[in-house]
């Protein structure tokens, strides 16, 4: 479903991507993890261009995602995003929070988003928080209305940066169990994260990064009570 092929990016002199190449399947959760810095957040941007790349492609269902043909919004509708500050417009209600892509984006009606909103919200068991305030919610409450935010576009592929790093401990659980729900519903999914219980529980497949490349990838199982490269094991050595 996702094709990324030689991807490489400087920041200035920086070489912060280099020579990435990965295939995520349909219906397939692969995890990012790595130190700080090497790269992760800017893989996964790149995969909806908030972030363009120097070189190498990038093609989702086998079109590059700069293709003219998507429009203004088409990848977006495809690929949705949650980041770890949940980024949520302070001065909009829950529902109105939700409501604003699938109304702008899918051209949806009032009702129809509405309707659309309220599901979402379900999902996660927030209903009764619709007509909050974002700042009424504990920080797991507000990034379960971020995910229902993305969900409500209905993306085939949903991108998460450290979506529980955040968050006090005793919320993380939550968000977690709102993300293994996605997978079970088969949600294709791209997961950075610090939390290596969380991959090990979700990934189909994590791939380590270290200094801009894959060094290498494997069923979490494996990664993580084998890895092969002395710097993954060096990473996950430090962690414990
Ligand atoms: P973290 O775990 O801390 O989130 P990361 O693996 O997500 O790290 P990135 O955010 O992808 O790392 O950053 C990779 C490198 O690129 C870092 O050295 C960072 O300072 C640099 N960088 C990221 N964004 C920019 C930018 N907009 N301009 C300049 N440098 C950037
Ligand atoms: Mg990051």
């Amino acid at each position: 479903m996702i094709e990324i092929r030689g991807l490489t990016k400087y920041f200035g002199e920086h070489l912060v991507l280099d020579r990435v190449t990965l295939d995520v399947a349909k219906h397939e959760v692969v995890c990012l993890i790595g130190a700080s810095g090497s790269g992760k957040s800017t893989l996964l941007r790149c995969i909806n261009r908030l972030i363009e790349p120097d070189w190498g492609s990038i093609r989702l269902d086998g079109v590059a995602v700069e293709d003219p043909s998507w429009g203004k919004t088409g990848l977006q509708r495809r690929v949705g995003i949650v980041f770890q500050s949940y980024n949520l417009f302070p001065h909009m209600r829950v529902i109105d929070n939700i409501m604003l892509a699938p109304r702008k984006v899918r051209g949806l009606s009032r009702v129809e988003a509405h309707d659309k909103a309220m599901a979402v919200l379900a999902l996660f068991g927030m209903e009764r928080f619709a007509r909050a305030y974002p700042e009424q919610l504990s920080g797991g409450q507000q990034q379960r209305v971020a995910l229902a935010r993305a969900l409500a576009g209905e993306p085939e592929v949903l991108l998460l940066d450290e979506v529980t790093a955040a968050l006090d401990p005793e919320l993380v659980g939550e968000v977690m169990a709102a993300i293994r729900g996605l997978k079970a519903q088969g949600l294709t999914m791209v997961i950075v994260t610090h939390e290596m219980g969380f991959a090990r529980d979700l990934a189909d497949r994590v791939c380590f990064l270290d200094g801009g490349r894959i060094v290498e990838e494997a069923p979490p199982g494996a990664l993580f009570n084998a890895p092969e490269h002395p710097r993954t094991r060096q990473f996950l050595e430090r962690l414990l």
